[in-house]
């Protein structure tokens, strides 16, 4: 088996071919202004070598086009008889996530005068989105389909860069939330650091969660309050795996896992008071920030780096190759952004924070195939994670001698956007008000249980759909937020949430029998206030409900809401086994010197499943761990 996992690709990941994105438009809507406006507006130079040749003319004036990327956004392009003059994007797509598209795309083919430009890796679906409306506005100028596939091809000349050697006393691997938790422990700890990231922008898939982190500040006020002790929080997170994590790994991430939390608190970062349940998460013990999504982490140690020196940010470098001298890992051998070749030597250690392998579906395939967990990880099914998360590290890991563990255990959530597969979208909040309903308008299990067992109820379900159902508790003025930033007001007008005032009329809205939806919300409140439960669980072995002390016990407040989602691939447990020094060790079990490994990239903590809100305690634990480690290591 691990055999087979040197042989495949580390490059095999999901790209939305241009082709189909343009036939298959998403566009809610375009329309034509101000004709004429542009003519005058200055002609941009063109690049050389890349450039329209004159022969496409377009009707002058502006143009605009509405398209949907993370969130909705209205694309305006203004041309000249023979120019693209200007490129506007309306949008709210988040800091640090979609909004680095929205900077570059346009400037990039403003600057080519064509439309082959490359995707922002980690912001595919905002890029794709951007080039589609500019695309539909340049349809509306009168281009020809030919035209397009002219402009298509029109890319920006690179010249290849000279090679390069760099060296720093600590070397991160990827720049998302394990890696940039140890860079930052690392300088902490006195040393010089590079940070290498394949994609243009620090975040990785951490920037994309909701942001959970389970932490028990054992005794507190809120501990107390919930019944919680990280007893507890361990004994949930080893029995939710099935007890297939590695106790240690398991121990060390509990027991510091509230000091993770001080620490991002003394960087600056805020959590909103008190805890909340994760859907997974099985207790209300994750931390919510208050930045939304995981941009609170990123904004903490972006800050860190804006006020400390001696941490290097490398972007648009792939790490392809672990250097071993002598039995000791020195370095990384890379490919730069104008394909280069970077060598990054390490005075201390190496730290591999590369993530999992969610968007290499060769990968996750092959890795399904020990256990058959799931029906199938084939491209049908979406995945939550950027798409650069294609297992680089563990392939890097395994060729130099690392051990592999657990690789067949991986998180599905049945919360995807049926569209992309991402948590944008998703309206709960937190488990207790929220239920979810099939298509045909019945709930079909535990929704405060497991991931995998909730995943695996829908997969058996119409269409492996359902709707998250809730009412007006979480949204009183009908325009706050949803973990992702999102409006909830803004998800309704676009279509991707559905609001009514009775249950009936939701119903509608949702396309399943109205008689059953709402005797499933009656039967649902009824366990709310009690019923016939005696505090145990109802039919589906749910305990956890509305809370007590809201109003609105149970979901009768209207108006309602409804959001559709689907299985998407989420977490990829297995990867490098690690010690709890984050050191990475080999098929003996001994220790590869100068070689620490932090994150989704590593395996055997989770088990074969992973308690919601465990991730990001896991990147802010072993990064830490990992930062001081590989601060530490002498050759
Ligand atoms: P974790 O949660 O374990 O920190 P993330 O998904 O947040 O993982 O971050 C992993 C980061 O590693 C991403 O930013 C990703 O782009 C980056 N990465 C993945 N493969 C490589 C590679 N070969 N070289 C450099 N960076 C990489």
């Amino acid at each position: 088996m691990r055999k087979k996992f040197l042989q495949k690709s580390t490059k095999t990941m999901i790209t939305f071919g241009l082709v189909a994105m343009l036939t298959a438009s998403s566009l809610a809507g375009c329309s034509k202004k101000n004709q004429g406006d542009a003519s005058t507006a200055p002609t941009p130079t063109p690049t050389e070598g890349s450039v329209s040749d004159g022969t496409i003319t377009y009707t002058p004036g502006t143009y605009s086009a509405k398209v949907t990327g993370m969130h909705e956004m209205t694309v305006t392009v203004t041309v000249s008889e023979n120019a693209i003059t200007d490129i506007q994007i309306e949008h709210t797509e988040t800091p640090g996530i979609g909004e680095p598209a929205v900077q570059s795309i346009p400037a990039e083919i403003m600057e080519t005068q064509g439309l082959g430009v490359d995707v922002v890796s980690g912001a595919t679906l905002t890029s794709n989105a951007i080039i589609e409306g500019v695309v539909e506005n340049l349809k509306q100028a009168g281009l020809s389909d030919a035209d397009i596939n002219t402009l298509l091809a029109i890319k920006k000349v690179v010249e290849k860069e000279e090679d390069q050697e760099l060296s720093a006393d600590v070397v991160v691997i990827g720049a998302g939330g394990a890696g940039m938790a140890a860079a930052v422990t690392a300088k902490q700890a006195g040393k010089s650091v590079i940070v290498i990231e394949k994609t243009s922008k620090m975040g990785g898939n951490t920037i994309l969660s909701g942001g959970a982190l389970n932490a028990v500040d054992e005794g507190s006020e809120t501990a107390i309050a919930n019944n919680d002790s990280t007893a507890l929080h361990y004994e949930q997170t080893f029995n939710g795996g099935d007890q297939e994590g590695d106790p240690v790994l398991v121990q060390t991430l509990i027991e510091n896992a509230w000091d993770g939390v001080e620490w991002l608190k003394s960087l600056g970062m805020e959590f909103h008071e008190g805890t909340f349940t994760v859907t997974g998460g099985m207790w209300p013990r994750a931390h919510k920030p208050v930045e939304p999504e995981g941009t609170g982490f990123f904004k903490t140690y972006q800050n860190f780096l804006d006020n400390n020196t001696g941490i290097s940010m490398v972007y648009n470098t792939t790490a392809e190759e672990l250097i071993m001298e002598d039995n000791v890992i020195t370095g990384v051998i890379c490919t730069g952004k104008t394909g280069n070749k970077v060598v990054v030597k390490a005075n201390n250690g190496v730290i591999l924070a590369t993530g999992g392998f969610g968007q290499n579906v060769e990968m996750r395939q092959e890795a399904n195939e020990i256990l058959n967990k799931w029906p199938s990880l084939d491209e049908s099914i979406p995945s939550t994670n950027t798409s650069g998360i294609t297992g680089d590290g563990i392939l890097m890991a395994e060729k130099i001698g690392a051990n592999l563990v657990q690789m067949g255990n991986i998180q599905l959530l049945p919360l995807g956007d049926p569209e992309t597969g991402s948590l944008s979208g998703n309206i709960e909040h937190a488990v207790e008000s929220r239920i979810f309903v099939n298509l045909d308008g019945n709930r079909f299990v535990n929704e405060a249980g497991r991931r995998d067992e909730m995943t695996l109820g829908l997969f058996d379900q119409k269409d492996t759909t359902m709707y998250i159902v809730m009412d007006s508790d979480t949204y009183p003025e009908g325009k706050e937020l949803n973990n992702f930033g999102e409006s909830i007001a803004d998800l309704v007008a676009s279509g991707r949430a559905l609001k009514a005032d009775t249950l009936e009329e939701l119903a509608g809205l949702m396309g399943v029998p109205a008689e059953n939806l709402v005797s499933t919300v009656k039967e649902y409140n009824r366990y709310c206030l009690g019923g016939d439960l005696e505090g145990q669980s109802d039919v589906f072995g749910r305990a956890l409900f509305t809370d007590t002390d809201k109003v609105n016990n149970g979901i009768n407040n209207p108006p309602y809401y409804a959001a559709v989602r689907v299985p998407t691939v989420h977490h990829t447990m297995g990867g490098v086994q690690i010690n709890e020094n984050t050191e990475v060790l080999d098929k003996d079990g001994k220790v590869i010197p100068g070689l620490y490994a932090a994150g989704e990239v590593t395996g055997g903590i989770h088990g074969s499943n992973r308690l919601g809100g465990n991730a990001l305690t896991d990147t802010v634990v072993f990064g830490r761990i990992a930062g001081t480690n590989a601060a530490n290591f002498q050759k």
